[in-house]
Order: structure tokens, then sequence, then C-alpha cells
């Protein structure tokens, strides 16, 4: 019944899974782009979707974190798998007191200090801008026990998170184990672990519909190749190669989420929501409209159809006539690679039984 112990991963002669020293030179190698090549990518507006998905996330569970505080309380947070630091204005934003960023590509770590540095020079300069302090360390989060790598190690936490990356701990049950207690160990009772990752449900799904003889399957902006049986698939390392237009080109682990709930309880985490891309954003479009546009860079948006899913549509000429696409449309190649992830949040309970 236990999910988690025992390994079976493949070592490399460093010790530690053969996988994550692929990802950590994947994200260390990554050029970080300017504005100008963003807006040239394929996948631009899917990345403003993606970043606003993870703004709605972030302030719904921080703001049930504040109705239980009072005006001047401590809010701490973790960044598990921060990457370069693209949540700190969200952090900023969310008013917290303390942030721990960690991420196993150091390069990234390195970025992420220096964009927070840049927040604080320039909150030094407004009276008005959030000041916060912030620790910044490399490590691999499923492997380390991370408290003990904090300044203080008896800190408490309100609310942890790992934005497009818990995925990569379900190469075996060790490492999922780790990053598993990782997330759950420091929250306080009552405070949120939250995240985004693919959805193996669906996955799976697209996988069948390509047929048994597709060697992989995507469009022209994502494609999914498995490097492992699937007849049956393991429950840990269903290891697949993802590619992602100009950001990823890594293996990936599918998460077999009741394995991921068994292992929450283990550690006093309850399960509290788990929405798929596609219905999260007609949830919370509602009254994220308007950042939407924002984050968008554009005049509004509106829903769309593509198939059976109701999608967004930026009404923008001016980004639309650049990149010769119907007007301001997140494409549909786009829209099919956003509703491949989930998004998903636990609370910790004053004991493992309340779990
Ligand atoms: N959370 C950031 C965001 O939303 O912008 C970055 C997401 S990026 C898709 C995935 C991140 O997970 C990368 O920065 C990668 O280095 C990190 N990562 C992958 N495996 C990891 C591990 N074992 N320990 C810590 N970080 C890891």
């Amino acid at each position: 019944e236990d999910a988690a112990g025992g390994g079976g991963e493949s070592e490399t002669q460093e010790g530690g899974p053969a996988n994550t020293h692929v990802v950590a030179h994947h994200y260390n190698e990554l050029k970080e782009g300017g504005r100008r090549d963003r807006q040239k990518s394929k996948i631009f507006f899917m990345r403003n979707f993606n970043n606003w998905m993870k703004s709605q996330l972030i302030n719904e569970y921080m703001a049930l974190i504040k109705e239980s505080k009072r005006v001047g309380d401590a809010l701490r947070v973790l960044d598990m798998c921060c990457g370069k630091g693209g949540d700190l204005l969200k952090w900023e934003k969310a008013a917290i007191t303390h942030i721990i960023c960690t991420d196993i590509a150091e390069v990234s770590v390195e970025q992420c200090q220096r964009r927070y540095q840049d927040i604080l020079e320039r909150a030094e300069k407004s009276k008005y801008a959030n000041k916060f302090t912030a620790e910044f360390f490399a490590c691999d989060s499923t492997l380390v026990r991370l408290r003990e790598r904090y300044k203080d190690v008896t800190l408490q936490l309100n609310l942890v998170s790992c934005q497009f990356a818990f995925h990569y701990c379900f190469e075996s049950p060790g490492q999922a184990d780790c990053m598993m207690r990782n997330a759950a160990e420091c929250l306080e009772p009552g405070g949120y672990f939250i995240a985004t990752m693919p959805d193996a449900f669906e996955i799976m799904r697209r996988k069948r519909k390509a047929g048994p003889d597709a060697k992989s399957f995507g469009n022209d902006v994502y494609n999914i190749k498995f490097d492992c049986e699937t007849d049956p698939l393991p429950l840990f390392g269903a290891k697949y190669q993802f590619h992602l237009e100009g950001v990823v080109d890594c293996p990936e682990f599918l998460v077999h989420f009741p394995t991921l709930v068994k292992l929450g309880r283990k550690y006093g985490l309850k399960l509290v929501r788990k929405t798929t891309f596609a219905d999260y954003y007609k949830e919370v479009l509602p009254h994220g409209r308007n950042l939407l546009q924002r984050m968008s860079g554009l005049e509004s948006v509106q829903p769309q159809r593509y198939g059976n899913d109701e999608q967004f549509a930026h009404v923008s000429e001016f980004q639309a006539s650049q990149r010769g696409r119907p007007l301001g449309t997140l494409s549909k190649s786009e829209w099919e690679a956003t509703t491949l992830y989930l998004v998903c949040a636990f609370q910790k309970c004053k004991n493992t039984w309340d779990a």
C-alpha cells in the first residue's frame, strides 16, 4: 500500500538517478530570451496564458491563507523548482514576507536571485512596493531534505508552490517520497501545497487516440514520445520525452494521481483540488479576465471554441498581424499543449490521520 520507499532507479556514477542530471543540464543550458524573442515564439500566447493560470492559483490559495491571518502576520512561501524566478512578481503582489527559492539548475537559481535583487531595488525606491526577504539555493528536491538547507530549520511555511515541475520526481518511489516530504513537512497546519503538472490521464487518452502504431504524438508545438513499457504502465518511471517548442526538451514522468494522493496523505496533506487546465480556465475566467488581458498585453479576451473546448481569443490586431494568425488567438496547437496540464492543491492537516 505504501507508495514510498524502495528505489529502483537507474543510478549514475556520481550516485543519484540518471534523469535528474539530464533535466538539470537541460534547464541550465536554456537561454533567457528577451521580450522580443518571446514575442516571436510559437508559444508566446501560451506562455502568457500559463503565467496567468499560475497567478490565479497562487492568488486563490494566498487569499484563503490570508483569511485566517491578521494584518502584519508573516506569510512564508517555498517556491520548489522555482526556475528563473518567473513567479517572483506574483509573490510580491501577494504581499508575502519571506520566500525560499530552490531549483536543481544552479544557473536558473542565480537568475532568480538577480531578479529578486531587481525587485528589491525597485521596492527601495517606492514607498508602496512590498519588501520581502528571500533565500536561494540549488539542489535536487527529489534527493535532498530541503529543510536542512533553510537558514532556520524550524521555519514554518504557509504555502509551498511547485509549478510545472512535480512530475520530475515520479522517476522512482524514493524520489517521489522525498519531494512530497519536502512539500509537506514545514507547512503549518491549514497551509497549502499547490502545483501544476501534466495530466497523465489526458496524455494517455491522446496516446490511445494516436493509435497503437504511432511512435509519438503531438502537434507543431509539443511532442510526446514514450520511452518505457506502456502496457502495462509502471507506477513510477513511466518515462516519455517531452518537447515543447523552444522551452522544454527533456525526459518527464507520468504522475499516477492516486499514488500522488496516497503519498500526500502519508505526510498529512489532504487533496482539496484537482482540476484540468481546461476546467480551471473556465472556472477562473469570470474574475480573472482583466488580469489575463493585462498579462497578454491585449485589449480584450473572448472565449472561442476549438472542438468541444471553450478557449479564449485575444482580440489584438497588433500582435495577431505580426504573427499572421487569425485575429489574436491562442493557436489550436497552443490550446492542445496547455490542456495537457492540471492544477492541484493539498491542505496540511494537524495530523496524518486527518488527511
Ligand atoms: N516553476 C518554474 C516556473 O513555473 O516558471 C520553472 C518550471 S520549469 C518547466 C521546471 C523546473 O523544474 C526547472 O527549472 C528545473 O530545473 C526544475 N527541476 C526539475 N527537476 C528538479 C529536481 N529534481 N529538483 C529541483 N528542481 C527540479
